[in-house]
């Protein structure tokens, strides 16, 4: 049986800046990009970086990025987020690329109930 060797895929090296664009009337954010995993077959960048929730501008708001749980300001940013407001009304949340549920506990779990609107 022939092996299946599957190359450990990289995204591009260079330092992109954060993700932050409106499209189709939501907008799009990164707050952390990559993924501390590193699994063979994934295509996350493992150069796992954090970055400052920008100034929110849609009542939609997609975050994009594989390691949100990672991120060790993460209970911070759930509440910062839930706190934010766009002509005096909320914002409604995505996570583009869901979470990893190995890092979700409870106190999390109750923050996003309590805080986000999804
Ligand atoms: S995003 Fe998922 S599949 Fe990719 S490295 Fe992280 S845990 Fe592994």
């Amino acid at each position: 049986m022939q092996e299946l060797i599957l190359p450990k895929l990289k995204r591009e090296e260079e330092d992109r800046p954060q993700i932050n664009k409106i499209a189709n009337g939501i907008q799009w954010i990164e707050v952390n990009r990559g993924c501390k995993r590193g699994c063979a077959f994934c295509y996350a960048d493992t150069n796992y970086k954090v970055f400052d929730v920008p100034e929110i501008i849609s009542n939609k708001v997609m975050i994009i990025g594989e390691g949100f749980l990672y991120d060790p300001k993460v209970k911070e940013k759930i509440i910062e987020l839930g706190q934010k407001r766009v002509n005096g009304k909320v914002i409604y949340y995505g996570l583009n690329q869901g979470i990893d549920f190995r890092l979700l506990d409870k106190e999390i779990a109750e923050l996003l109930s309590e805080n986000w609107h999804t």
